[in-house]
């Protein structure tokens, strides 16, 4: 099963992979990235949910109802506790590209507007796609922020190099079930404790953190960094 509840053209709306290196983040107003697109297809273009609520200190990770299992932050949500009404999933987009820096393929997560946007022009660009390398620009911050596609018309050697270089990369078949990794449900569990969820009143004594009537665990689990999933801004949904 996937936690992508869509794909590539219908997307509208595993493998010992090093996740610190398998995404383009762009951080900054104008930051961007050399690309080689690559047709919008089941293995290039996904689209998933996931919750998030930085006020609350919880960053992105995507929903793992598509999995068949409970969701801890569902759960909050549906829980009719004062706060977590709108702590609903969000659509979610990863886009795959090949990094022209690199020569690897890399994945780029993106709030659901980003991606919609970003997928639209790579399927303008579909003819252009072996003509000419592409610069993915961040524009603006926080809330503000969209991203645009740009060819590269005038390419140096260098960039001419690495793209020819692009176009013999493959994406592997599970690349995206390989970057977007679910959160241990314990995870999930004591990042709602950290945030002042009553988890004592929704999920049993053994997923408790410590502190909360669970058992005692060598393994305190904590969020990751915001960079670690998705992006660390709040994002214009
Ligand atoms: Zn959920």
């Amino acid at each position: 099963m996937s936690l992508f509840t869509a794909r590539g053209e219908e997307a509208n709306g595993s493998s010992g992979i090093d996740l610190k290196n398998a995404y383009i983040r762009l951080k900054k107003d104008q930051d961007s990235a050399k690309v080689r697109l690559l047709s919008v297809t089941d293995q290039t273009v996904g689209q998933y949910k996931a919750h998030n609520d930085y006020k609350k200190n919880i960053y992105t990770a995507p929903c793992i109802e598509p999995l068949g299992e409970e969701c801890p932050y569902c759960v909050a949500l549906n829980s009719g506790v004062e706060g977590w009404e709108k702590f609903y999933p969000k659509k979610r987009m990863i886009i795959t590209f090949v990094d022209l820096e690199t020569g690897k393929v890399k994945a780029w997560d993106a709030s659901g507007k980003q991606g919609e946007s970003v997928k639209k022009q790579i399927l303008q660009y579909e003819g252009n796609k072996d003509q000419f390398p592409f610069k993915l620009v961040r524009n603006g911050e926080d809330t503000d922020t969209s991203y645009s596609l740009m060819p590269i018309l005038s390419p140096t050697e260098q960039d001419t190099k690495n793209f020819e270089k692009a176009k013999e990369v493959e994406v592997p078949e599970d690349f995206l079930d390989s970057v977007l990794i679910p959160k241990p449900r314990k995870t999930m569990i004591a990042n709602l404790a950290n945030a002042g969820f009553p988890v004592e009143d929704f999920f049993s004594a053994d997923e408790l953190p410590e502190g909360n009537g669970g058992q005692q665990s060598s393994e305190e689990p904590v969020d990751e960094e915001p960079e670690e999933i998705g992006q660390s801004e709040i994002d214009n949904m």
